[in-house]
């Protein structure tokens, strides 16, 4: 039995079946074939190399223009080794000979190849050790993206275990029907741990270690709740999770009582929790859980999932379904949100550097009309059927915010010079998420109709911490008193210039942040729908002076650790089932 700790992303406990998920930066297993799959294999490998040689003639074209043509030469260099037969036919004969996989001779014959350069004394021959590795890597994600979906179809009842996970890959397992995942990179906050509990699908992240350790076929428990992946589990362990299992039902049971029930507190005051959506169909998950509307709606995961970009139906079709749902609560669409990891950087022939701060969100929107004008024609034409409110992902300056409102007035133009039916007063609001907007709180305040926190990314931008990076997971603190006092001062100038404020962050759903944000002010908390009854049943508990002098005290400690501390002992006298309601261990 081997126990790995690491992030805990998504709520529960599962037992499956592993299913290690070899990587193109993970050592690819040896993988023995049959006689008869010889020829197939091969040809695989020919097809690899065909589409990578694809890929890098587009790449040396656009090099040349954008680079200059003598620098462009690198990727005539890849093209010609993908043609040198010194390296190409010791591949095949290891395929034939040895009867391995493609991705294996591929991974043994090109890493073989990269230690002899390394070893070099010449240096001009020693860096072209690491033009091998790319090109290893290049053919290898043209293998390994094969064999993905030849797991996705032997993926169901699995417990993945992966070196790091997409969120479309995440949506793709949801998909196929695997219980639960365990990763050895990724945060807390990253879009795959969001995909995940989207999909109710436990997961852990930053399980250092798990890929090596692991092996497909041995039985694996994926605990969600405490982060930690146990393989190989003894009896003990297996029977002592199995009641857990139990006792997680039952209280997800007596949580289930709540759904009808208002979100006051006691003193009657009402606090709206509305939902965290990705797919239409999760408005109902909303509803069971007890929420109404929705407060975040991350449209880009309908460009995440299919092949093609969306059009303009694709976009309509999605916020009917979701408004029809909703039957008269409201849908706020966030405007598309691509890029950091939430945009296949793979699919860019030249992958940004640093893609959090690099062309993102509403820059890669502005920078894209066609594409942003189509999804605000959806948006408006989706408005005339039902409360749709619209915001704008990580807006970092006014003028940025003012260019993309005079986009959506361009597009109501053209809408109504067609006749097309729209709500010309839909609130077109923002995110909160980079310190600048929310140090420039009250300059926004005067221009955008609402506002929604996003701790998610304010935490990430505040304390210079990756979101998705396990090594700094630990740095990666909510109730930071930098992030709190920019929360707070978010909230302070949208009720001063009489605006809605929300928050739509992780942090939200944390049921001591929560009661902070009620004390700071907030009365509207958008979470992901299994959040929302441990949040009601805090809400019930608690009046809003307690809040507020929760908050009050919080805002006064100087570390994150004092500030946790502190909420979390205040919030288990006021809920204390929300604290061991859960785990029984
Ligand atoms: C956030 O940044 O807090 C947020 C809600 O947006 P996302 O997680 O999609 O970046
Ligand atoms: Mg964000």
């Amino acid at each position: 039995m081997d126990r790995l700790e690491g992030i805990p992303v998504s709520r529960g406990v599962v037992i499956g079946r592993v299913f290690v998920l070899d990587d193109s930066t993970t050592r690819i297993r040896r993988r023995t074939i049959s006689a008869e799959r010889i020829e197939a294999e091969i040809e695989r490998f020919e097809q690899a190399r065909a589409a990578a040689m694809d890929g890098l003639n587009r790449l040396y074209a656009e090099a040349q223009r954008d680079i200059g043509v003598e620098a462009a030469k690198i990727f005539l260099f890849h093209l010609g080794m993908l043609q040198d037969k010194t390296l190409i036919e010791p591949v095949r004969a290891q395929i034939r000979e040895q009867r391995v996989s493609a991705e294996f001779a591929v991974s043994e014959v090109f890493r073989a190849w990269a230690e002899q350069l390394a070893g070099m004394t010449d240096s001009v021959f020693a860096t072209k050790a690491d033009d091998v590795r790319d090109l290893t890597n290049r053919l290898l994600a043209e293998l390994v993206g094969e064999r993905q979906e030849e797991i996705e179809r032997a993926g169901r009842d699995a417990v993945v275990i992966a070196r790091d996970m997409t969120p479309t890959q995440a949506v793709r397992f949801g998909r196929a029907g695997v219980l639960g995942f365990a990763t050895d990179l990724g945060g807390r906050t990253s879009h795959t741990a969001i995909v995940a509990k989207a999909l109710h699908l436990p997961a852990v992240v930053g399980a250092r270690g798990s890929t090596r350790i692991a092996q497909t076929g041995q039985t694996a428990i994926v605990d969600g709740d405490d982060g930690v992946l146990i393989l190989d589990p003894d009896e003990p362990t297996l029977s002592r999770y199995r009641r857990r299992m139990e006792s997680a039902r039952t209280y997800q049971v007596s949580l289930g009582e709540l759904s009808a029930l208002d979100a006051s507190t006691t003193d009657g005051v009402a606090i709206s929790l509305m939902g965290n959506i990705e797919f239409p169909g999760e408005v109902d998950d909303v509803h069971e859980m007890g929420g109404h509307g929705v407060g975040l709606y991350r449209t880009e995961f309908l460009y995440l999932t299919g092949e093609a970009e969306p059009t303009e139906e694709d976009h309509f079709e999605a916020y009917r379904r979701c408004i029809e749902r909703l039957a008269g609560e409201p849908l706020t669409i966030r405007t598309l949100d691509l890029g950091a990891d939430k945009y296949t950087q793979a699919r860019e022939e030249i992958p940004e550097r640093n893609p959090f701060l690099g062309c993102r969100s509403i820059r890669y929107c502005l920078r894209s009309l066609p594409m942003f004008k189509t999804q605000l024609r959806a948006i408006l034409r989706a408005s005339a059927l039902g409360p749709v409110k619209m915001m704008f992902p990580l807006v970092t300056s006014v003028a940025e915010f003012r260019q993309a409102r005079l986009h959506v007035n361009d597009v109501m133009e053209d809408l109504a010079d067609q006749s097309i039916a729209f709500d010309a007063k839909v609130p077109v609001g923002m995110m909160v998420e980079v310190p600048s907007a929310a140090i420039l709180a009250e300059s926004f305040a005067r221009e955008a109709d609402f506002f929604s926190i996003g701790t998610n990314d304010l935490v990430q931008y505040t304390l210079a911490v990756d979101r998705t990076n396990e090594r700094v997971a630990h740095l990666y603190e909510p109730t930071h008193p930098a992030v709190l006092r920019l929360v707070r001062q978010v909230i302070k100038a949208a009720r001063r210039q009489k605006i809605d404020v929300s928050c739509c962050g992780e942090a939200a759903a944390d049921v001591e942040y929560a009661l902070l944000l009620i004390g700071l002010g907030l009365r509207t908390l958008s979470v992901t729908a299994g959040s929302i009854p441990a949040l009601k049943r805090a809400v019930r508990s608690v009046d809003v002076k307690t809040c507020e002098r929760m908050a009050a005290k919080a805002i006064t400690l100087d570390s994150a650790a004092q500030v946790s501390a502190f909420l979390r002992t205040r919030a288990r006298t006021i809920v204390p089932e929300a604290f061991d309601g859960r785990s029984v261990e």
